[in-house]
């Protein structure tokens, strides 16, 4: 399907601008559907104004006022799943189920936001006779949000609803990669009565990131993408005294014993390292065997082949990142790892187009090698194998990771499944399952290179991220008169 081409959205309209356009490809089909303008720092400015202008009004309201019109939008996004799922489907190329999913998982957000009234309402005490401390949400001023290609949809409501439910009026620079899905969001809150201003989009790559770091009149930014660049946004906007949350890349590890249940291990780590052809960052990686756990692996490798690249298996992002992992399969044989399954094998289903950038899954086994594995993120259906003689060195091999997104304990064993749960470095953790997002009201956020900055991008935790906390003291003499209120 051919769209139309991409527009930033300033002050309630999609606007044309005359910067550089650069194709949108599918990676279903290789062919170009759309054009994406790089925006430029003017185009940014142009949006700090028209939000600056919107604030006044918006951060005024009662976030009673604010939350209803998020619960439109969240009925607006209901009445339209189906056709938003279509579009992630054409510009990112993740199956239909996969993409249903993801708008589903934007709801959850939505009506958590729509809940702001009910959590985030402020504290009052009298803390001595006749005085009063009262503490309440203020909202920030103009924020801004910058999302990776993997989740052209989720990833904008982890910040998009939160942010505005608490005042704040929003920036978004959806990834230049897969940037349609995001203009149904301006299309969509407008209608469900959003006021212009309080909701942007500035398109385009590194320049309108930089432009967001560097402009005066943004006073947060959040960030989700590779670790490298959450690296280079964190640096740039607090060396400019903003607020930053940044989330980055992973690699997740999954501490595997033999009394593990095989069926329901098999099945869940394929879904895992499979759904999304493992372009998510919460995705199995690496599993760390304690002992002899081979019949799971050969349960595994039984279950990846259902993953048949075209229906089940979605194509890579693009050509470059499947060349990407074609090499890392290729470096992973040169440093004497085994191939149990190779996706480069793996035929494409008959009825998807040839042209797709697609890949089969890939199990390699890392336990016999003559070199380590590397550390670095792999971002794609190639699961790795390592062994360590205990859970102690399992959770050793862990900690030496750099990043700390997920981490799981696939066992019977409650004791174990405890101590992984404590002793593992990272924000998130499974057991006995292979993707452990935490659901609305539970928070998102990873550790160590997985994340920079205080507090989660989604549930409560973000709450605070997007405000800033009044507090109020007060001592009246006793009021002589009294009204009907009194
Ligand atoms: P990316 O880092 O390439 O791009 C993310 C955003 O940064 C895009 O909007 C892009 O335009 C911008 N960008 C890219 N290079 C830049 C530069 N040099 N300077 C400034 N801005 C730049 O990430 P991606 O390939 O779109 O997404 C995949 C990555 O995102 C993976 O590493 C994945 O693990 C990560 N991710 C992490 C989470 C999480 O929750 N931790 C969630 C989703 C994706």
């Amino acid at each position: 399907m051919n769209y139309q081409e991409v527009k930033n959205y300033i002050n309630g309209q999609f606007v044309s601008c005359n910067n550089k356009r650069i194709d949108v490809d599918s990676p279903l089909t290789g062919k170009v559907i759309s054009t994406v303008p790089l925006s430029t720092y003017k185009d940014v400015d142009e949006a700090v104004t028209a939000a600056k202008k919107a604030f006044p009004v918006w951060s005024g309201m009662t976030s009673k006022m604010r939350s209803q019109i998020l619960f439109n939008y969240r009925q607006i996004l209901e009445q339209n799943v189906e056709s938003i799922a279509a579009i992630i489907h054409d510009e990112n190329g993740k199956t239909m189920d996969e993409a249903t999913a993801e708008v589903r998982k934007s709801i959850e957000l939505t009506e958590f936001a729509s809940s702001v009234p009910q959590i985030a309402y402020g504290e009052v005490l009298e803390v001595s006779v006749g005085v009063q401390c009262k503490s309440e949400y203020v909202p920030l001023g103009v924020v801004a949000s910058i999302s990776p290609f993997n989740f052209p949809h989720m990833v904008p409501h982890w910040t998009v609803p939160n942010a505005i439910a608490m005042g704040n009026c929003m920036i978004l620079k959806p990834s230049e990669i897969a940037p349609i899905t995001a203009m149904k969001m301006g299309e969509m809150l407008k209608q469900a009565g959003l006021p212009d201003g309080v909701f942007n989009i500035v398109n385009g790559a590194q320049d309108v990131v930089e432009a967001i770091c560097d402009h005066p009149g943004i006073q947060a930014v959040s960030f989700v993408g590779s670790t490298p660049v959450a690296q280079i946004v964190y640096r740039r906007a607090t060396s400019n005294l903003k607020r930053c949350l940044a989330l980055g890349g992973a690699k997740n590890h999954l501490i595997v014993l033999p009394d593990a249940n095989l069926e329901l291990s098999a099945t869940d780590i394929a879904a895992s390292m499979c759904g999304s052809a493992g372009q998510r960052c919460m995705a199995a990686s690496v599993m760390v065997a304690v002992g002899n756990v081979n019949p799971l692996i050969e349960k595994l490798c039984i279950e990846v082949e259902k993953y048949k690249p075209g229906i089940k298996m979605p194509p890579i992002i693009s050509i470059k990142s499947r060349e990407n992992l074609i090499n890392y399969i290729e470096e992973a044989e040169k440093k004497g790892a085994t191939l149990l399954v190779d996706g480069r094998k793996f035929p494409v289903e008959p009825e998807v187009d040839k042209n797709g950038y697609y890949l089969g899954p890939t199990i390699i086994d890392w336990r016999n090698a003559k070199e380590k594995m590397p550390e670095r993120e792999v971002f794609g259906p190639i699961f790795e194998i390592i062994s360590a003689k205990s859970v102690e060195e399992a959770i050793d091999i862990q900690h030496e990771s750099p990043f700390g997104n997920a981490a799981s304990a696939f066992t019977q064993n409650g004791g174990i499944a405890k101590m992984v749960a404590q002793k593992a470095s990272a924000g998130m953790i499974g057991i006995n399952i292979g993707v452990p997002v935490p659901r609305e009201p539970f928070s998102f956020g990873g550790w160590n290179a997985s994340k920079y900055g205080t507090g989660d991008i989604t549930g409560k935790s973000s709450l605070g991220f997007w405000s800033q906390i009044k507090k109020v003291t007060s001592k009246w003499a006793k009021q002589e008169i009294t009204d009907w209120m009194s």
